[in-house]
């Protein structure tokens, strides 16, 4: 049972592991402050994914079962392993799911709600119920910021950064993409700024992207508040501990570590292009490798014709899932080839890796922009028209990152200086974050608390 005077904030992520990571974390720093006590709400096979041996007290587990069908049986209720057709029928039936989520909310009566994206549901059910309802986001603001910019202007007026912006094959591609329509469809991903209940949490800090912050502040016409950057905590097993002592026999900074996040499957054209020029660029490497549900392939044949007797003692590839944290923070590893999901920036940072950017999809175009304009990465280079990767220019890329030539000199430079700066940067924000959600929810339930709540 709850202490009567602590909070009861309810938080319920979007089914990816790219929000639940986050969003725990999330959860975790504000369960330390002791003020509040956390329900975290996802579907079985979420929650049975989170390590519960570590977690707070004050954090309970609450199932959300969303109806299974043929077509999407529970143990698929995420997009981790989900196969690619079934992405939209996950997104409609968690959709859908807003009668089962009334119950919840009526059976724990939050003070708070901490909602995320595909959710339309979320905000209305709680202001129904006197709740407030608040946004989480877990991508940078340069990109929220920048699609939010579109969505209301149209092309009618320019964006203010111009840091920030799509190649050609890249506007093409997101128009093309169904899944992006619906990512970005102003019912979805907009709904959560608009209704967010006075201010919005966003997974960054002012040290990354303050002007960004800055101006999703003025779009949205709320505080938008950066509570970040979270990082996950490490996980130790020893199948991770093999890669660490591979690592640990390699000279300082001499390796490339290869991810593209946990729901990009790349295709065999891509497969063959990075590992040619993985062998071109003649470095050391970690390539974490991963297929569809369904279409797993032996990695032997999906990659290059004796591609792994060739780079024997060089490289290693990684099936499925790598500790990228361990791996990232390992003195060995000199860059990272990474497809720009925001947790992976944001964990380049963290641990000051500089970053080759090969952004795939989505967001990722935009969050390697902001990347290359903070100084902390270099992006592939591809053809212009069509987006097709060029083998020489990548390996280029990686070498001049990760051997500190060509302007990578600057990059290591930069991102050991931001490492720094966040890592000493203090909680006054966060402090401030505290104090307006203890404010946010005291106005419905009064409570004594020792903590001030200040009025803004
Ligand atoms: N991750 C990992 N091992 C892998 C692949 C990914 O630990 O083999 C973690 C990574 O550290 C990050 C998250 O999974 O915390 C991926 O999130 P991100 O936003 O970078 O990409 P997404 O998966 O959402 O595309």
């Amino acid at each position: 049972d709850t202490n009567p005077t602590t909070l009861k904030v309810l938080m319920v992520p979007w089914l990816a592991h790219g929000h639940v990571i986050p969003y725990l974390e999330l959860a975790k720093k504000l369960s330390k402050t002791n003020l509040f006590f956390i329900y975290f709400c996802s579907t079985p096979i979420i929650l049975n994914s989170i390590n519960q041996e570590n977690l707070p007290k004050n954090i309970q587990l609450i199932e959300f079962p969303l109806p299974s069908s043929p077509q999407l049986p529970s143990h698929q209720h995420t997009t981790n392993g989900l196969p690619k057709n079934l992405l939209s029928t996950l997104i409609q039936t968690f959709g859908e799911a807003g009668s089962t989520f009334a119950k919840i909310l009526d059976s724990l009566s939050p003070d708070l709600l901490i909602f995320d994206g595909f959710q339309p549901w979320a905000p209305e059910l709680a202001s129904s119920r006197k709740i407030p309802a608040i946004d989480f986001l877990i991508i940078g603001s340069a990109s929220v910021s920048f699609f939010y910019h579109h969505y209301l202007y149209a092309g009618k007026r320019d964006f203010p950064f111009s840091g920030i912006f799509l190649k050609d094959y890249e506007a093409k591609q997101l128009q093309l993409t169904a899944e992006m329509n619906i990512s970005i469809g102003p019912n979805v991903a907009f709904n959560g700024l608009e209704k967010s209940h006075e201010i919005i949490l966003i997974n960054t800090c002012n040290e990354i992207e303050g002007k960004y912050v800055d101006y999703l502040s003025t779009l949205s016409n709320k505080k938008v508040a950066p509570v970040g950057p979270l990082i996950r905590e490490m996980e130790t097993t020893t199948e991770n501990s093999k890669i660490i002592q591979w690592l640990d026999k390699k000279d300082e900074s001499s390796c490339v570590y290869v991810s593209f996040g946990s729901e990009y499957f790349l295709s065999k054209e891509e497969i063959e292009e990075i590992a040619q020029s993985l062998e071109l660029s003649e470095l050391n490497f970690i390539w974490v490798l991963r297929f569809p549900l369904g279409e797993e392939t032996n990695i032997e044949n999906a990659l290059p014709k004796g591609f792994l007797d060739r780079v024997e003692g060089k490289g290693v590839i990684v099936e499925k899932w790598a500790p990228q944290a361990r791996i990232l923070e390992h003195p060995s590893v000199g860059g990272f080839l990474c497809h720009c999901g925001w947790n992976s920036i944001l964990e380049s940072l963290h641990f000051g890796v500089p970053l080759i950017t090969m952004p795939m999809h989505f967001d990722q175009h935009t969050h390697s922009r902001m990347t290359v304009e903070l100084g902390t990465a270099m992006e592939v280079v591809r053809d212009d028209q069509n987006g097709k990767l060029n083998k020489e220019e990548t390996a280029k890329v990686i070498r001049n990152v990760v051997m500190e030539k060509n302007g990578g000199e600057n990059v290591k430079a930069k991102v050991k200086e931001l490492r720094k700066k966040i890592r000493e940067k203090g909680e006054e924000e966060f402090d401030q974050v505290i104090n307006k959600l203890l404010h946010l929810s005291t106005k419905n339930k009064q409570v004594n608390t020792q903590y001030d709540i200040k009025e803004e």
